[in-house]
């Protein structure tokens, strides 16, 4: 996958509150592109695989528990520098030290529930984009 592209998850804090609308609206007014989309629930075992990473750290069970409590939005999102300038409109892990108009500023309350995921690298993004999309389920 080109170097492009991001993979992002609209999580289920974001979704109950009623954002899908005004995230996906932030992400395009920023100019990225949608690749890929799909709305739908993870089990645990899925969100457990893609957080496997995390398995070892203190929020891991806490983190299945919160991805798998509603729906999500996944999406691939396509721009020049898409990695880097995703992880700038989402802001820090933490909403309260998010940035000003960032999404994690605007609509996120804890470090837990904090909307939006967003991936860290250029590997990362092509293996999370694996993780959910066929190659034709992207336009
Ligand atoms: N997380 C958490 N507690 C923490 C740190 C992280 O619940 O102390 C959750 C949070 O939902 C975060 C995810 O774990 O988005 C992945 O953590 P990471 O450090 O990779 O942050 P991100 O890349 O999402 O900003």
């Amino acid at each position: 996958m080109a170097t492009n592209r991001t993979f992002t998850m609209i999580k289920p804090d974001a979704v109950a509150n009623g954002h899908i609308g005004a995230i996906l609206n932030d992400i395009i007014a920023d100019g990225f592109r949608i690749v890929a989309m799909k709305y739908i629930q993870l089990t645990k075992k899925t969100a457990g695989d893609f957080y496997a990473v995390h398995k070892e750290r203190p929020f891991y069970g806490e983190l299945v528990n919160f991805m798998t409590s509603g729906p999500i939005v996944a999406a691939i999102l396509e721009k020049d520098n898409a990695v880097e300038d995703f992880r700038k409109l989402i802001g820090a892990t933490n909403p309260a030290e998010a940035a000003e108009g960032t999404i994690r500023n605007k609509y996120a309350k804890s470090i837990d529930a904090n909307a939006v995921h967003g991936s860290d690298s250029n590997e990362n993004a092509e293996i999370e984009s694996n993780f959910f999309f066929s190659q034709f389920e992207r336009f």
